[in-house]
């Protein structure tokens, strides 16, 4: 259940209300809005009903959430989120990019695509140290190591870092050198890790499991923000279905679904979506049309010789081209929705 406390809502009105709510054994989680505070009841069901809170000086309404996952529904927080990472905001109207190669290879490697990742506009370098591969004969990562050249590409070019962590027992080791952990698809559904990172201070890209529904991962979700952790976005990267032309399925419709079922900041990842390069401008043009709050985009100085995704990775001239094009296309629609 969420209570919406009236705009007039005194702080004493509104201590008064939490206390109600744990006198009894319920969890508050508190949203303090621009005009209202609004706080959201975890708990057993009957314990909530019997409340009656609605009674309470300063409450305007109570309103019970149907979705089984709660904290990141937009019944709980009708506003749109948006996600701070380190000044760069997510979900605030600015597109968003996340770009870089499938793994950190080299040092080399790293900064020189980190180099061309800021010239095109990028605010944020991808990278993964640690890869979860689905052959256990390719190439794994350079795990710390790949981690210490993350940070100094971050001190070259003053990217934001986001990368990926696999383990739970490695949350903190990760968060010491990025601004954003990364859960992969494969890990969607690893709810130790999701725990951990949720009790983490550092902000969360959630991607989509290879084969979940919507629903599961609003509720993979659902399980880092009840630890405490809000600085949650979400990133469509496909899913598998019997096609295979194309790596994954990009399934576009789930921004809009999830910018309906949720206030949580939604990106798009066309590289993994759809596993060949040149798929990945006309997808990323769609997704910044359909709504996304952000792309992530493989780039890669040499694609060919990669280990790791060179199919779907850009090379430096395509990249710089698709940068042009879908600011130009972000810009262009917010000249139509003012
Ligand atoms: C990645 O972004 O590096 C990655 C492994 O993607 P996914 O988890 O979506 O497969
Ligand atoms: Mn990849």
């Amino acid at each position: 259940m969420v209570i919406v406390m009236n705009p007039t809502a005194t702080a004493e009105q509104i201590k008064r209300v939490i206390g109600r709510v744990h006198n009894v054994g319920l969890r508050t989680h508190i949203v303090e809005g621009e005009f209202r505070t609004i706080i959201g009841i975890i708990g057993d069901k009957k314990t909530i009903m019997s409340l009656a809170v609605e009674a309470l000086e300063g409450v305007e309404k109570a309103v019970p959430i149907s979705s089984s996952y709660k904290l990141v529904s937009r019944d709980f927080h009708p506003q749109s989120s948006v996600v701070d990472v380190d000044g760069v905001k997510i979900g605030g109207g600015a597109l968003v990019v996340m770009g870089g190669p499938c793994a950190v290879e080299s040092r080399e490697q790293l900064l020189e695509a980190a180099e061309i990742v800021k010239a095109g506009g990028a605010q944020f370098l991808r990278g993964g140290a640690y890869k979860p591969r689905t052959s256990p004969y390719a190439f794994q990562g350079l795990e710390e190591e790949g981690l210490v050249y993350l940070a100094e590409a971050k001190a070259a070019t003053g990217l934001k870092i986001v990368t990926e962590v696999t383990d739970a027992n490695a949350v903190d080791l990760v968060a010491n050198y990025a601004d954003m952990l990364q859960i992969g698809a494969r890990n969607m559904q690893n709810f130790h890790l999701l725990r951990a990172v949720g009790r983490s201070s550092k902000p969360v890209l959630l991607k989509r499991g290879l084969s979940a529904t919507i629903e599961e991962w609003l509720h993979a979700a659902e399980y880092i923000v009840n630890e405490g952790n809000y600085n949650v976005v979400l990133c469509e990267r496909g899913i598998r279905t019997y096609e295979e032309y194309t790596r994954n399925t990009l399934d576009l419709s789930a921004v809009g679904a999830l910018k309906h079922l949720s206030h949580l900041p939604v990106i798009v990842d066309p590289s993994h979506g759809t596993g060949k390069w040149h798929l990945v401008r006309p997808m990323s043009m769609a997704a910044v049309a359909a709504g996304a709050d952000g792309l992530m985009i493989e780039v890669h100085p040499n694609p060919a010789e990669a280990l790791s995704d060179g199919p779907q990775s850009l090379n430096p001239k395509n990249y710089m081209s698709l940068m042009n094009d879908v600011y130009k296309l972000s810009e262009f629609l917010k000249t139509q929705s003012e």
